[in-house]
């Protein structure tokens, strides 16, 4: 399997938190594994600790409301006025595989989730680093 289900459940929620908090799109690259993961964000800055702190902040207090994880099929062109679909694979089809966390976040996704996020443990961002108009997250799960 290519993506840990807790893992990734995570990079969702952080995705969500970054466009919330920060005004940024959601990571154009994920390297997910199931003892770290990182997340690239295409932003203008490195993160204040502030930032830090609050965005985890957010994150584990969404994750600990316990949110079902969801899916839905759209059509390509319903999903397209919605959602960016530019991550997704080029065969991914006309049927457009939705994942909901909860009311926090939705996303076309194909990868594997776990179905609440009581599942995905406590989220640890554990570095931050900024090069070349690149914001790059390292987090890891602590046991659910
Ligand atoms: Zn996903």
């Amino acid at each position: 399997m290519p993506h840990d289900p807790r893992m990734h459940t995570a990079e969702h929620v952080l995705n969500q938190a970054m466009v919330r908090t920060l005004g940024c799109a959601r990571c154009f690259s994920a390297h997910i594994n199931r003892k770290k993961s990182k997340c690239d964000y295409r932003f203008h800055r490195d993160l204040q600790e502030g930032e830090v702190r609050a965005l985890q902040e957010l994150i584990n207090a969404q994750l600990r409301r316990g949110l079902e994880v969801r899916e839905e099929y759209l059509d390509r062109g319903t999903a397209g006025t919605c959602f960016g679909l530019e991550r997704l694979p080029a065969d991914a089809g006309d049927r457009i595989r939705i994942v909901r966390v909860g009311d926090f976040d939705a996303c076309p996704c194909i990868g594997p989730h776990v179905k609440n996020t009581l599942e995905v443990g406590r989220f640890l961002l554990i570095s931050h680093d900024f090069t070349d108009g690149v914001l790059r997250l390292r987090f890891k799960l602590g046991s659910p």
